[in-house]
C-alpha cells in the first residue's frame, strides 16, 4: 500500500492535488474537512458538534476527529492505499493514525508538505469562497486564525514524521500541473510504483 499524508496550510492545494493523485495512483482520498461537511449537510450529531469549531477556524477535538477517520478507513479496507488530506492535524492524531495503520500491518509511506506563503493563502481562500460557499473561506479573520492554528498545532506533525525521514517539502506555488509533477516526482522516487 501507499499511504500518503498530503500536508500543508489551508488553501495550499491539498484537495486539488489529491483529486489528481488518486486517479494516477489509484488511492482512496480521505479528507476530514469533507467528511465533516458531509455530516453537517446531513445535520448529524457529529456534524453539529464539528460545526461550532469549524465556523471559528478552530480544530475539532481529536477524539471526534480520530473516531470519524477510523470509521472511514475501516469501511474501506480493500484499497491500494490512502491519501490523507487535512489529517492528521495534531501530533495525537498522527499517533492514532500510526496505530490504525499498524493494525493493518501498514504504515505512513510519506508526508508531502505543500509550501505556500500566508498572503497567497489568504488571497486563494477569499477567491475560493466565491465558488465554495464556505463561510470559513469568506472571512479574512477566520482564515488568519486557521493559519495560526496550522502553525501552532499542525506543523509539529511534519516534524513528527521528519524524525523517521518521511517528511518531504514541496513548493506549492505555481500552476496546478507543475505542483502535481513535483509531487509525482517525489512519490515515484520514494516508492517504486
Ligand atoms: P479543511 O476542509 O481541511 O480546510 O477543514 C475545514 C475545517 O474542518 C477545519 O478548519 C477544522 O475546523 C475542521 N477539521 C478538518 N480536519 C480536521 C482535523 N484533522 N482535526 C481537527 N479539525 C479538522
Amino acid at each position: 500500500m501507499i499511504n500518503i499524508i498530503l500536508f500543508g496550510p489551508p488553501g495550499s492545494g491539498k484537495g486539488t492535488q489529491a483529486a489528481k493523485l488518486l486517479e494516477k495512483y489509484n488511492l482512496l482520498h480521505i479528507s476530514t474537512g469533507d467528511l465533516f461537511r458531509y455530516e453537517i449537510g446531513n445535520k448529524t450529531e457529529l456534524g453539529l458538534k464539528a460545526r461550532s469549531y469549524m465556523d471559528k477556524g478552530e480544530l475539532v477535538p481529536d477524539s471526534v476527529t480520530i473516531g470519524m477517520l477510523r470509521n472511514k478507513v475501516e469501511a474501506n479496507p480493500d484499497v491500494e492505499g490512502y491519501i490523507f488530506d487535512g489529517f492528521p492535524r495534531t501530533v495525537p492524531q498522527s499517533k492514532a493514525l500510526d496505530i490504525l495503520l499498524a493494525e493493518k500491518g501498514e504504515e505512513v509511506t510519506m508526508l508531502l508538505e505543500l509550501l505556500v506563503n500566508d498572503e497567497e493563502i489568504v488571497s486563494r481562500l477569499l477567491e475560493r469562497a466565491k465558488v465554495s460557499g464556505r463561510s470559513d473561506d469568506a472571512d479574512e479573520s477566520i482564515i488568519r486564525n486557521r493559519i495560526e492554528v496550522y502553525k501552532k498545532n499542525t506543523t509539529p506533525v511534519a516534524d513528527f514524521y521528519a524524525k523517521t525521514g518521511k517528511t518531504h517539502k514541496i513548493n506549492g506555488i505555481g500552476e496546478i500541473e507543475e505542483v502535481f509533477e513535483r509531487l509525482c516526482g517525489k512519490i515515484d522516487v520514494t516508492c517504486s510504483c
